[in-house]
């Protein structure tokens, strides 16, 4: 009865926009039905075959009706209500299923996600049991320019990507991941975490040829701020190749101790490893190394960067290649995750990784596994795909105060890294303008 007050109050007024609507948009997943959501809704969360989620004000929701499509409404709030937010929560398995649904009704459940509405004091609950989650931004604004004719290219050896790959080592790599081990800690609560932040910036700015900022955004706990390492293209400066992995850690099980050397050192250092050879290198395209803060709260800053990305006019996003753990054990094999829109970037980095180093790509063309920086960018309808180690198995030391260096597979952070690397150089070419 009180909301319908507060409808009937913004009719008078005409500011229904300040309803938001959690809608599940009743359309097949599909390459160009994620580009008109995109441009219909302005964003979305989740893809699965039910259709899109995601959430719209009155006058989004006013236009997709009016255009036929069928939008089912699961939940609607105020969105001047701060007191309350939609989380996407993701479970690892029955038990954390459970402990959640006691405590939560869920809005909507596909496969390991489950969205509630609850007050951000509620966050605790969440860390404490060990979910990770993710607050549905409601401002997120979608690419102006979608790069909507993808070309992929085709994937052939050139022999001096081959040998540029070989400039990256793993010993140089885990010197890089022993040092950030050492900022013990790099959560976002921790001093590590700022001194993290000026050494990696500092690291960025010895290659010498990249324009190296440290943008900040607001996180509960104050400021934070993310490394963006820019490398302007020769001949399409707009057009832009992010390469990310986030560089804070975390810690469940009651310890402040959050080394995070495979979680996610291993990415960060990647990124500069990467940026080393590439960033001193003439590419067409712009790229932009970003190690991304705050990921393990809600992948907090990359979606700061997306939005910032999205809002800016005549940019256009090529690929975004995301690591996030790469070194657990070396079994020829890493996993590749991205939604419908990122599949031919799976199938170019899948047959590159092949063909550069021999790693065998496990692809997954899966929008479940959104719980990385990379749906920061699917979410405003760009093609981003996360390199991992062997999932779904975690590695053992996930979270804990044993995510350390030593009990690292330095070799397979080097192929997976070398296969970034690889990637990155295929796409920004001038074969594939
Ligand atoms: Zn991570």
């Amino acid at each position: 009865a009180e909301f319908d007050q507060f409808i009937k109050s913004l009719r008078e007024e005409k500011r229904l926009d300040r309803i938001g609507y959690l809608v599940m948009v009743r359309v097949k997943p599909s390459k160009a039905n994620e580009t008109k959501i995109i441009s219909l809704a302005g964003k979305y969360f989740y893809a699965c075959p039910e259709g899109y989620l995601t959430h719209v004000n009155y006058t989004r929701l006013d236009k997709m009706q009016k255009a036929k499509i069928k939008v089912k409404i699961i939940n609607k709030k105020r969105l001047d209500d701060l007191k309350e937010a939609w989380y996407m929560v993701w479970i690892n398995d029955d038990t954390q299923d459970k402990i959640l649904r006691e405590k939560f009704e869920p809005l909507f459940t596909h496969g390991h996600t489950r969205v509630i509405r609850i007050q951000p004091e509620d966050e605790e609950f969440l860390t404490a049991n060990l979910f990770r989650y993710s607050i549905l931004e409601e401002a997120l604004l979608p690419l102006k320019v979608l790069d909507e004719k993808v070309i992929a290219p085709r994937v052939e050896l050139d022999p001096k990507i081959q040998e540029l790959i070989l400039k990256i080592n793993k010993t140089d790599m885990t010197s890089t991941v022993q040092t950030l081990e050492n900022f013990r800690s790099r959560q976002v609560r921790e001093t590590g975490n700022a001194r993290a932040t000026n050494w990696l910036a500092g690291e960025f700015a010895k290659i010498g040829s990249l324009t190296v900022a440290t943008p900040t955004f607001n996180y509960n706990s104050g400021p934070l701020s993310n490394v963006v390492a820019t490398q302007k293209g020769t001949k399409d400066p707009n057009t832009v190749i992010v390469v990310c992995g986030h560089f804070d850690s975390t810690t469940s099980y009651g310890s402040k101790d959050a080394p995070g050397a495979d979680d996610n050192g291993t990415g960060a250092a990647g990124v500069l490893h990467v940026a080393s050879v590439a960033g001193r290198l003439p590419l067409p395209f712009t790229v932009m190394y970003c190690c991304m803060n705050a990921e393990e709260v809600g992948l907090v800053g990359s979606k700061a960067i997306a939005k910032k990305m999205a809002a800016t006019e005549g940019l256009k996003i090529k690929a975004v290649l995301n690591m996030d753990m790469i070194a657990d054990r070396d079994d020829n094999q890493v996993a590749v995750i991205g939604n419908s829109k990122s599949n031919w970037l799976i199938d170019v980095f899948k047959d590159v990784a092949k063909l550069y180093t021999g790693i065998e790509s496990k692809p997954l063309y899966d929008s479940d596994i959104w719980y990385s920086d990379h749906s920061s960018f699917w979410n405003i309808g760009a093609s981003a795909i996360l390199t991992i180690e062997g999932y779904p198995e975690m590695s053992a030391h996930y979270h804990k105060p044993t995510d350390l260096v030593a009990n690292l597979d330095p070799a397979l952070m080097e192929r997976i890294a070398r296969s970034n690397l690889a990637t990155l150089l295929t796409l920004d070419s001038e074969k594939n303008k």
